[in-house]
């Protein structure tokens, strides 16, 4: 069925450098309104969209939290009906953590979320936050031959680059191309023209009501190894209060110390109903438990495979199936699945 109405998108703003101006005593950046926002984007007029916004009380990305998080993903779902697609705006520090956890939240999504920021405020001479904007809302409005979303998946749109938001990572703090996906092709490469590569776009197998979870279990922690790190740290570490799930960010495919301590001291949170999954702290590639005898003496104790998984993507989920209330048995099984395209298995 072709479309036969503008485009509606709904613009939900929760702060970051983009919208910010400068303190004019201490010249810190801090979190301002959307009116200067959009003021300082004339050519968004140019846009045939309707467009519509959602303010929230602005804040550096660095304060977001899952009550941040469920305040978008509750937007989001308030207004699924009336919009074609979602823009958010966003700092860029947790940027692939909120769009992490969207993708979970956010079940059986088949609309547009499109997630942009900028490194320099929108107010500055050469911003790129009035790009990253305009072509995040002619993301979110495209459409399939048929009218259908193209895309409809949680994805971060920076500088010239789509990535699907569960596999992206923050990689620079300075450069104005800050996202990548290490272990995903972008999902349109954009030059003068927007083209989709429609082979690499999230796909849900069939369209449900969308379904939003809100509820994400803090008690999550990572445990980042590093060489010589003592049992006395890492025995406090794996008994912190109240944590049910450990994402272990270890070396090369997944490999960590082979001492009978170091495994002892994991097997023992792994028998207290703690579940651990693996990442690996390289930027490219994933976990092959089996292809070393230090992996496999992980996988021996009971710790689950991360596959290719940013630890974002890894984090967010275990907050996400903890939330659902599962048993560790069940979110173990869960962990093994590819829920909105963020592992490949
Ligand atoms: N500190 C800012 C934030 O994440 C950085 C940015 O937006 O680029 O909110």
């Amino acid at each position: 069925m072709t479309k036969t109405h503008k485009p509606r998108l709904l613009i939900i703003y929760t702060g970051g450098t983009i919208g910010m101006i400068e303190n004019p005593e201490t010249h810190a950046l801090q979190p301002f309104d959307f009116s200067h926002l959009i003021d300082n984007v004339p050519k968004i007029k140019m846009l045939d969209f309707h467009i519509d916004n959602i303010q929230f009380n602005p804040i550096d990305s660095s304060d977001m939290d899952p009550v941040g998080w469920g305040e978008i993903a509750r937007s989001i779902r308030d207004n699924y009906n009336d919009y074609d697609g979602f823009v958010v705006l966003h700092g860029t520090d947790t940027m692939a953590y909120t769009a992490s956890a969207l993708s979970f939240m956010l079940g059986h999504l088949h609309k547009p979320v499109i997630i942009t920021g900028s490194q320099l405020p929108i107010g500055e001479v050469r911003t790129d936050g009035e790009e990253n904007l305009i072509t995040a809302l002619q993301i979110a409005a495209a459409t399939t031959f048929d009218g259908s979303p193209m895309v409809q998946e949680v994805a971060i749109l920076f500088e010239n680059y789509l990535w699907r938001g569960n596999r992206s990572t923050k990689m620079s703090a300075d450069n104005f191309n800050a996202f990548k996906s290490n272990n995903y092709p972008q999902l349109a490469k954009i030059g003068l023209g927007i083209h989709f590569a429609e082979e690499a776009l999230w796909r849900p197998k069939e369209i449900k009501p969308l379904q939003v979870n809100t509820n994400m279990d803090r008690g999550v922690m990572f445990i980042d190894l590093h060489p010589g790190m003592p049992q006395s740290t890492l025995h406090h570490l794996l008994n912190t209060p109240d944590i049910k799930g450990i994402v272990l960010r270890t070396y090369g495919a997944g490999n960590a110390p082979t001492a009978g301590w170091f495994i002892e001291e994991i097997a023992q949170a792994i028998s207290r109903g703690i579940v651990i999954v693996n990442v690996t702290q390289c930027v490219n590639g994933g976990v092959h438990h089996r292809r070393y005898v230090s992996g496999d003496k992980l996988a021996n104790a009971g710790v689950i495979s991360g596959h290719d998984m940013t630890s974002e993507a890894a984090i967010t989920k275990l907050m996400y199936l903890f939330g659902l209330g599962l048993t560790p048995t069940a979110v173990c099984t869960r962990l093994n699945t590819d829920i909105c395209g963020e592992v490949t298995l």
